[in-house]
């Protein structure tokens, strides 16, 4: 693995944390997003991660330090990837915003880029031909909190080629991750085909009125022994992703408990701003 120059499209609740553990470890990332106003945003946050890596990894100031340098913004996506030997794609997680992505950046990149997806639902095939390059093109996913959740999911899709496939395995422990290779594609990867049926039982508990948000959490975490219940975890996911996944759903199945589910959500949540962690409220207060 010789990458040297990283660009990370989207600097949402994974992105920001992806550009920041990966300027850490010493490479040139360059941080996408639609428009300098989210850049600025971008930003602001990184000077909490300063803070959170000296709490939580006793990074030192100088480290702090050439993290930033490294780091470099634009919103402009040709001059983002002009140099890039691998792009970490973090949009949101639908499917219409991933392809038209794929298309606009297939006519910029160079030949060289290597592009990588962290979508937690939607499989690497679904978008190889967007790409324009399949068989440099798999699957790269991070779980919130990357520099304490240090898990990567490695996933080709039939055409990737091996070859790519062990660069980015090595990239992903290069930059402090616990590299997970899977030998095939899998809807969720290891991960989500866990947790996903979890939160989707907690929500459906809930939106049925079978009971509360406090009771439910409670109970998984007294009887489990888990430090956290559902609901505490989707709002470190952000209800934005919980959303989503859930009106992919109602398009392809109608099923009228996701149609609740996501009406739900919308008057709930999504239209009062209250997305979780990120915005200092979802189920809980922060
Ligand atoms: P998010 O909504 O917080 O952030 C998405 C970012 O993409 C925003 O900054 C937005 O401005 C930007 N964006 C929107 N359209 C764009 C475009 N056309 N080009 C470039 N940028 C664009 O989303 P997120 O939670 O960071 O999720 C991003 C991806 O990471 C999704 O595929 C999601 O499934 C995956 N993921 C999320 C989590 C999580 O816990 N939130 C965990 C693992 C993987």
């Amino acid at each position: 693995m010789n990458y040297k120059n990283v660009t990370v499209a989207g600097s949402g609740v994974l992105g920001y944390q992806i550009a920041f553990q990966t300027a850490f470890h010493g490479f040139n990332v360059t941080v996408y997003d639609i428009n300098d106003a989210v850049l600025e945003k971008a930003k602001a946050k990184f000077d909490t991660m300063c803070d959170v890596f000296k709490r939580d990894l006793n990074a030192t100031q100088e480290q702090l330090d050439v993290t930033r340098q490294n780091l470099s913004y634009t919103s402009d996506l040709a001059e983002a990837v002009k140099a890039a030997d691998l792009l970490i794609e973090a949009v949101p997680e639908n499917p219409k915003i991933k392809i038209e992505f794929y298309h606009k950046l297939a006519k910029v990149a160079p030949k060289k880029t290597v592009f990588v997806t962290n979508s937690s639902t939607l499989l690497p095939s679904q978008f190889a031909e967007a790409t324009g390059r399949p068989t440099q093109f798999l699957a790269l996913h991070f779980a919130n909190n990357i520099w304490v959740h240090n898990t990567a999911e490695i996933m080709g899709h039939a055409t990737t080629d091996p070859e790519n496939f062990k660069d980015v395995v090595a990239f992903a422990k290069a930059i402090g991750m616990l590299a997970l290779p899977l030998h095939k594609e899998q809807p969720g990867y290891i991960l989500n085909s866990l947790l996903v049926p979890l939160l989707t039982a907690a929500t459906n508990l809930l939106v049925n009125e079978v009971a509360d948000v406090q009771t439910i959490d409670k109970t998984w975490i007294k009887a489990t022994g888990a430090p956290v219940g559902p609901f505490g975890i989707l709002d470190v996911v952000g209800i934005t992703t919980a959303y989503n996944i859930n009106k992919i759903a109602v398009e392809k199945t109608n099923d009228p408990l996701k149609i609740k589910t996501v009406k739900y959500l919308k008057e709930h949540f999504i239209d009062k701003n209250k997305l979780g962690v990120a915005t200092g409220e979802g189920f809980y207060k922060y």
